[in-house]
């Protein structure tokens, strides 16, 4: 059941095939890293099988004319998000600037939502980077229209995400920094598990295939964004990286703090020495947290507000156990379910030959060739957005 309650699933299968069929159109399709992990189940495979190679042959086998990855722009989302915090903390640490700190994850659009209603005070503090969703539609209208030479009128997104708030996030009227609805379609994990049982594929007898580039690489960080504290712990890997200059002290990449079922997690880590660019961070105490479920959220935020915590970055997911336990995925979810899809995303994160979001080399071309640089103008206009408080009718 969508935690998000006031979002019903509007099933999106007979727009989708619509779209294959158009010879007019160019289709291409984005999977949440949470899908991998939970697909499977949706044709017998235990709970906690990766399917990430079979998948994308059904996607290629389905008619998509291109087969992408949200963990691509996950990648993205910690570039921008992390520069993001780090300049929220240099205008409040070196120019005594009232920002809004902590700064909250935004790639979940239950808790976007939540905020809007229940704690409009705080919107000043979620990053205004766009969630992977959103930024993959904007530049698959965009950059990679620029790149195949269509007009972005005649590529057509879909995305297979684990929840029914997604479908509402694509259709926020912001939502269009293409000029164009960005994200055309948004698919549940079950509703591509019955496309391709309709389609008549044997899902498990087909083979592992790659996705398609440029927008295709991606980076174990990414893969993490599906669990519970998994976006924090990318942000982690590469904020550290990048303000220290030496490798991320953790073991094998891991902050088990953060990491499991805990309702509320947290840690805080002091940075020894930095890189001269960020030499006002050098010896302080970066404290950040972790919230999943919107009950256990909502009390973090309520012992923030009254002094009683403090914190620089909070993430916050909706769904028990993050986007692995999200509302469109297989039926039913128990912990036991939570944890072996949480497993699978740790082993696709370690078999990963880069596992830092700014290491991923598609990345570097990304900025080079189109965006310039993390919060650049493009990418404020592209990737970032704004949010609105929301009237509660009885
Ligand atoms: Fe969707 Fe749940 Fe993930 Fe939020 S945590 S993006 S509601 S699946």
């Amino acid at each position: 059941v969508c935690p998000t309650a006031a979002i019903t699933e509007r099933d999106h299968i007979e727009r989708v095939w619509a779209a294959l069929a158009d010879p007019h159109k160019h289709v291409v399709v984005q999977t949440a890293p949470a899908i991998r992990a939970g697909l499977g189940e949706c044709f017998g495979l235990p709970p906690g099988s990766l399917v990430t190679g079979r998948m994308t042959a059904a996607l290629r086998r389905l008619g998509f004319d291109g087969v992408f990855d949200t963990n691509f722009t996950a990648d993205l989302t910690i570039l921008e998000e992390g520069t993001e915090l780090l300049t929220r903390l240099k205008a409040a640490l070196v120019d005594q600037k009232p920002v809004a700190i902590p700064q909250f994850t935004s790639c979940c659009p239950g808790w976007i939502k939540f905020a809007e209603y229940f704690h409009p005070d705080l919107l000043p503090n979620l990053s205004t980077a766009k969630s992977p969703q959103q930024m993959f539609g904007a530049l698959a209208k965009t950059y990679y229209a620029k790149t195949i030479n269509r007009r972005p009128e005649d590529i057509y997104v879909v995305s297979v995400m684990p929840c029914t708030a997604k479908k509402f996030e694509a259709q926020r009227p912001e939502m269009n920094a293409s000029g164009f609805q960005d994200v055309d379609a948004v698919l549940t994990t079950r509703e591509l598990g019955r496309m391709i049982t309709q389609s008549g594929l044997d899902f498990t007898a087909l083979p592992d295939e790659a996705m398609d580039q440029p927008m295709g690489m991606s980076s174990g960080a990414a893969d993490i964004f599906a669990n519970t504290g998994g976006v924090m712990e990318a942000a982690l890997r590469t904020v550290w990286c990048l303000v220290t200059g030496t490798a991320f002290p953790f073991e094998k990449l891991h902050v088990a703090p953060i990491e499991g079922l805990e309702g509320v997690k947290e840690i805080s880590i002091t940075i020894p020495s930095t890189v001269p660019e960020w030499d006002f961070l050098k010896g302080q105490t970066l404290k950040v947290a972790v919230a999943h479920g919107l009950a256990n959220a909502d009390r973090l935020i309520e012992q923030v507000k009254a002094g009683q915590k403090a914190y620089h970055f909070i993430e916050v997911m909706s769904c028990p156990g993050g986007c692995i336990g999200g509302g469109g995925q297989p039926r039913f979810t128990t912990n036991d379910v939570r944890r072996d899809r949480m497993k699978a995303i740790f082993a696709e994160d370690e078999g990963k030959q880069v596992r830092m979001s700014h290491e991923n080399p598609a990345m570097a071309t990304l900025y080079r060739d189109f965006l310039g640089a993390p919060l650049s103008e493009t990418s404020h206009h592209l990737l970032h957005t704004h949010y609105q408080r929301r009237e509660i009718h009885h």
